[in-house]
């Protein structure tokens, strides 16, 4: 087996069948053992257990530590169980001011994207889970059938319309984007955005439509982007990507010619690159390749024949 990406592969127990359970949900809210990751507007809680120097890790409180804040205003979901842990998100977004000192903890919240190459895997996986379902609920807060509030139901799994005639039930969704090594020989296609850091180059991505299977997304974002065609559209590996409320679905791909007809609009540029150029890459405004974290990066190092070793176990 392959090694997972990054914000994947967790380890967690989802534990599904017990988010209906009303007892042993009580329980583990009783329970010492429970671990809390909280969020606010977003942002997750950080600490670095040796000081300044050290990595960044998750920051877990448990259910003394949160004391007051488990007064029913925070919304709660249950992610799962590791070791034995109950491991619940906890959305703080209500309070107007989180400064950890204040909520007597210690960190600090912070975007996942700050920290999310430095963490341990499991932790970044953990946190981009909570990130991820957290944002599905700040967003399904009314029925998109009739209009009225929901209300998060099944250990913040479901959310029910509050409309008795109403009354359906919506599912945490996530939103399908495909990403792309284009390649034809000794070359890939990167592009750039204007937004992005000075020099990063990156895979062509996209969204996928309604009525596509992922194949047809990445020919179609392919010529729109760049205006090349693509045969042999071969999976690679998918990755969760809560910014806000993505997965990549990865491929490699060949182009059928290099000519290329960029469009301006979507790129700043695109263009094709040698092995030699990528293998060389000064990392800098010159030129460098996407962040650690990403799938798009494990694309590139899987084309250039330098995936890195399978990680630990978490
Ligand atoms: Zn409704």
């Amino acid at each position: 087996m392959m090694r997972p990406n990054f914000y994947a592969g967790g380890g967690l127990d989802r534990a599904g069948a017990l988010r209906t359970d009303k007892d042993w949900l009580a329980a583990r809210l009783a329970d010492p053992r429970t671990r809390l990751v909280p969020m606010w507007r977003g942002h997750n809680l950080f600490h670095r257990s040796d000081g300044a120097a050290a990595a960044p890790a998750a920051r877990l409180p448990t259910l003394a530590e949160a004391g007051p804040l488990m007064n029913g205003e925070a919304l709660l979901v249950l992610l799962g169980v590791a070791e034995e842990a109950a491991h619940f998100a906890l959305d703080l977004s209500h309070l107007e001011d989180a400064a950890p000192a204040a909520l007597g903890w210690s960190g600090e919240f912070a975007d996942l994207r700050r920290h999310g190459p430095l963490l341990a895997h499991h932790e970044g996986a953990l946190l981009a889970y909570a990130r991820a379902i957290l944002h599905w609920h700040a967003r399904h807060r009314f029925c998109g059938v009739c209009g009225a509030p929901t209300e998060s139901i099944e250990a913040g799994h479901v959310r029910a319309c509050t409309n008795a005639a109403c009354g359906t039930h919506h599912f945490p969704r996530t939103d399908p984007a495909v990403i792309m090594l284009v390649s034809i020989g000794e070359h890939c296609l990167l592009g750039r955005q204007r937004s992005w850091p000075q020099g990063m180059h990156s895979t062509l991505a996209g969204f996928v439509e309604p009525g596509e299977s992922f194949e047809d997304a990445v020919a179609r974002e392919v010529l729109e982007e760049a205006g090349a065609r693509v045969r042999a559209v071969r999976y690679h590996s998918s990755q969760p990507w809560p910014f806000p409320a993505s997965i990549m679905v990865g491929f490699h791909a060949e182009a059928e010619s290099l000519a290329l007809a960029v469009n301006r609009e979507e790129l700043e540029d695109a263009r094709w690159f040698s092995r030699g150029e990528l293998l060389e890459s000064p990392e800098d405004e010159r030129f460098r390749l996407p962040r650690r974290d990403s799938i798009a990066r494990r694309l590139i190092e899987s084309w250039l024949g330098r995936d890195e070793a399978p990680l630990p176990r978490p």
